[in-house]
C-alpha cells in the first residue's frame, strides 16, 4: 500500500531499482537505489490555503484542473520551493481568484496533518472588503458563498469540510482561534492551540 517515493519504482538518477530501508527489522519510508546507493526520501507535502472572508461569506474557487475538475474547494496548492508559507497561500489566491493581498496581512489560523494522504496543511485568514474576483488559469470560478449556499454537495476534498464549517463557525462569532487539525484514516480531530 506504501509506494516508493512519488510512485517511482526505478532511480531517477541511474534507473537502479528503489529498495526500502529496514532498519532493526522494521521497514521504514526512505528508499534508496539498489544500484547507486543514493537515498531518496519521501516526505510529507505541505499545502497552503487562505480562508479570505467578506462579511460572513468565504472565498470558494471551482477546480480547473484535474484532480477534482469542477470541484468546489477553498483557494489553495502546494507551497513551492523558496517560498514562505504565507508568500506561498497569497500566491494561490492570486493565481485562483484574482485576489492580490500582501503576504504580511494573512493571519495563521489551521494546521493540519493528513496522514492518510501524507499531506500538511497551513490555512491562513484574511477578510476583503469587496467581493471582487476573478478566475485565474486553474480555476473555472470563483465565489463567495455564505455557509448556506455552499456547493457541500460539489466539493472537491470532502476530507476538510469540518474545517471549512469551523471557520464558518468563527465568522459567526467573530472570534478566531488559532486550530489544529490531525486527520488519519479512522479519526478526525480539530483543537484550538490558542485563543
Ligand atoms: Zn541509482
Amino acid at each position: 500500500m506504501k509506494a516508493s517515493p512519488a510512485g517511482m519504482n526505478y532511480c531517477p538518477d541511474c534507473g537502479g531499482p528503489l529498495l526500502r530501508h529496514v532498519v532493526a527489522g522494521e521497514p521504514r519510508q526512505h528508499w534508496f537505489c539498489g544500484r547507486c546507493r543514493v537515498p531518496h526520501h519521501a516526505y510529507p507535502r505541505v499545502v497552503v490555503t487562505v480562508f479570505v472572508a467578506c462579511g460572513k461569506r468565504l472565498l470558494w474557487v471551482q477546480r480547473e484542473l484535474s484532480p477534482q475538475r469542477g470541484k468546489w474547494a477553498i483557494p489553495g496548492g502546494f507551497l513551492e520551493l523558496e517560498e514562505t508559507l504565507a508568500e506561498g497561500a497569497a500566491r494561490e489566491l492570486y493565481e485562483e481568484a484574482g485576489i492580490r493581498l500582501p503576504p504580511a496581512q494573512l493571519q495563521l489560523y489551521m494546521t493540519g496533518s493528513i496522514t492518510f494522504i501524507n499531506q500538511l496543511y497551513v490555512g491562513f485568514r484574511a477578510t476583503v472588503a469587496s467581493e471582487d474576483c476573478q478566475p485565474g488559469v486553474e480555476s473555472m470560478s470563483c465565489r463567495f458563498f455564505s455557509r448556506e449556499e455552499c456547493p457541500w454537495e460539489e466539493v472537491a476534498y470532502p476530507q476538510v469540510n469540518d474545517s471549512i464549517r469551523q471557520a464558518y463557525d468563527d465568522l459567526d462569532s467573530g472570534r478566531f482561534a488559532v486550530w489544529q487539525a490531525q486527520m488519519t484514516e479512522n479519526h478526525y480531530e480539530l483543537r484550538p492551540v490558542s485563543q
